[in-house]
C-alpha cells in the first residue's frame, strides 16, 4: 500500500491576527495534516509550488500581489488550477465576491468570519476536491486499461494501431524507414493441450518479458491477437529489422520454460519495411508482414521471413 499523501491547507492573509484566528479554527476541525500560512501572495505561491496543498484560503486586499492576481496565477497553472481557493472578503463587498468567483474562486468567506461557517465551507470544498481527485485517478486507470492487454500488460491491438498509423504517416512525411514485425508462436495449441490453458497463459507472459528485454525504448510492442504479437521499429532499415528478428527468434528458441518441464517454444516472424512502392499505406505494410509470417509458417516454422515487395502478388 502506498502511503497516504499529506494533506495541507494554506492560509494567505497579511493580517497576523486573522491568520492566527483561521489557523486555530482549522486546527480544531482536524481536516488537514498541516496548516501552512503566508503573509503575502508571493510567499503563498511558493508554498503552492513546493508543498501538496489541498485547499487555499486567501485574502483579497494585500500589499504586493493581491488576492485576484494570486487567483489568476494559480488558475493559470495546469498543475495547480484544481486546488480550490476560498476568498476572504469584506462583508458588504458584493462586487469583490463576484469578481473573485469569476476568476475561479470556489467560494468566499466574509470577514470577520464565523468559525462554524468557515469550517462548513471548507468541508464542502474539500469534499468536492477529493471526489475530483478520485475521478482523475479512475479516469487515468481506465485510460491505461483501455490501451493495455490484460494478460501480458503490453499495449493491446487497438492502441498499437493508433500508434502505428501515426508513426507511418510521420515516416512518410519525413522519409524515415519504418519496420514492422509480426510473430506468432509455433504449435501453441499443442502447448495448451499438453500443459493446460494456464500454463499457456504463463508462456505468453514469459515470452513477452523475453522480448521486452531485447527491444529499444522507441520500439512499440503489442499483443496483436491470441498468441500473435507485433513490434514496430521506427527508423529501422530492413537489415536492422531482420537482425533484431533473428536475435529474437534465437533467444526464444533457446529459452527453457520451467512451466513446461524445461521445454522450449519457437516463433515464426514476418518482417516488412517501409519505404516501398508496394507498401505505401499502413494497412499494406501490416498485410505484408502478415503474409511473410504466413510464408514462414508454411515453410517449416521457427523462421524469419522478409516481405520482399518484388515477390508480392497483387490481387
Ligand atoms: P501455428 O504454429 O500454425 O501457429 O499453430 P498454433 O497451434 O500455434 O495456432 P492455432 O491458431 O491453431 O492455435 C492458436 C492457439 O492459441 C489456440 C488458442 O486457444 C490459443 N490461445 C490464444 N489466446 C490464448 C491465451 O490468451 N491463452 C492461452 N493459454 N491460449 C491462447
Ligand atoms: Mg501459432
Ligand atoms: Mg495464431
Amino acid at each position: 500500500m502506498e502511503a497516504k499523501p499529506e494533506s495541507n491547507v494554506l492560509v494567505i492573509d497579511d493580517s497576523g491576527t486573522i491568520r492566527q484566528g483561521i489557523k486555530i479554527v482549522l486546527h480544531q476541525a482536524k481536516l488537514f495534516d498541516n496548516i501552512l500560512d503566508a503573509s503575502n501572495a508571493e510567499d503563498g505561491l511558493e508554498i503552492v509550488k513546493s508543498r501538496r496543498v489541498e485547499l487555499i484560503l486567501c485574502d483579497i486586499v494585500m500589499p504586493g500581489m493581491d488576492g485576484y492576481q494570486f487567483l489568476s496565477t494559480v488558475k493559470g497553472l495546469v498543475e495547480y488550477r484544481d486546488i480550490p481557493v476560498i476568498l476572504l472578503t469584506g462583508r458588504d463587498s458584493v462586487e469583490s465576491k463576484v469578481r473573485g468567483l469569476d476568476l475561479g474562486a470556489s467560494d468566499y468567506v466574509t470577514k470577520p468570519f464565523e468559525a462554524d461557517e468557515l469550517i462548513a465551507r471548507v468541508r464542502v470544498q474539500l469534499k468536492v476536491k477529493r471526489l475530483q481527485d478520485e475521478l482523475k485517478i479512475a479516469k487515468q486507470r481506465y485510460k491505461e486499461m483501455s490501451i493495455t492487454d490484460f494478460l501480458t500488460e503490453i499495449y493491446n491491438r487497438r492502441h498499437f494501431m493508433e500508434l502505428f498509423t501515426l508513426e507511418f504517416s510521420r515516416s512518410r512525411r519525413y522519409d524515415f524507414q519504418l519496420s514492422l514485425m509480426i510473430y506468432d508462436i509455433d504449435n501453441f495449441k499443442s502447448i495448451n493441450d499438453t500443459y493446460g490453458h494456464s500454463v499457456g497463459d504463463e508462456v505468453l507472459r514469459v515470452l513477452t518479458r523475453l522480448i521486452r528485454e531485447e527491444i529499444r525504448q522507441h520500439d512499440v510492442f503489442a499483443r496483436y491477437g491470441g498468441e500473435e504479437f507485433v513490434l514496430m521499429l521506427p527508423q529501422t532499415s530492413v537489415d536492422g529489422a531482420m537482425s533484431v528478428a533473428e536475435k529474437l527468434r534465437q533467444k526464444v528458441a533457446a529459452y527453457h520454460f520451467d512451466s513446461m518441464d524445461g521445454k522450449n517454444i519457437t516463433i515464426s516472424i514476418g518482417v516488412a519495411t517501409y519505404p516501398s512502392a508496394e507498401f505505401d499505406t499502413s494497412e499494406k505494410l501490416i498485410n505484408a508482414a502478415d503474409n511473410a509470417l504466413y510464408v514462414a509458417k508454411r515453410s517449416g516454422k521457427n523462421k524469419v521471413v522478409f516481405a520482399d515487395p518484388s515477390h508480392e502478388t497483387k490481387d
